[in-house]
């Protein structure tokens, strides 16, 4: 049973580490909203399109919490869809 639930969390660890690529390339940032609940997609979401708030800053509060990201990766996921960002969906 132990050897169940440890199996479990592992592959739990893996989903977030590495998630499968869904429609395409996704950058870190959409590997990120995959993998995170839903709440907090919706709130990670909301805060990338809200211009007031810094790439800096978005790039700080996921490193803080575990998700390594620079800020460059935040401001190309911004422009995700245009010539120079990302190829997340839109
Ligand atoms: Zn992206």
């Amino acid at each position: 049973m132990i050897e169940k639930w440890t199996d479990l969390a592992g592959e739990l660890d893996a989903l977030v580490s590495d998630p499968p690529a869904r429609r395409g390339s996704t950058c870190t940032v959409g590997r990120i909203l995959a993998g995170a609940d839903e709440s907090t997609a919706a709130a990670l979401q909301r805060i990338l399109d809200t211009p007031t708030v810094t790439a800096r800053q978005i790039a700080d509060a996921l490193t803080k919490h575990g998700h390594a990201v620079s800020m460059g990766v935040i401001i190309r996921h911004r422009r995700r869809g245009a010539e120079t960002g990302c190829l997340c969906p839109r």
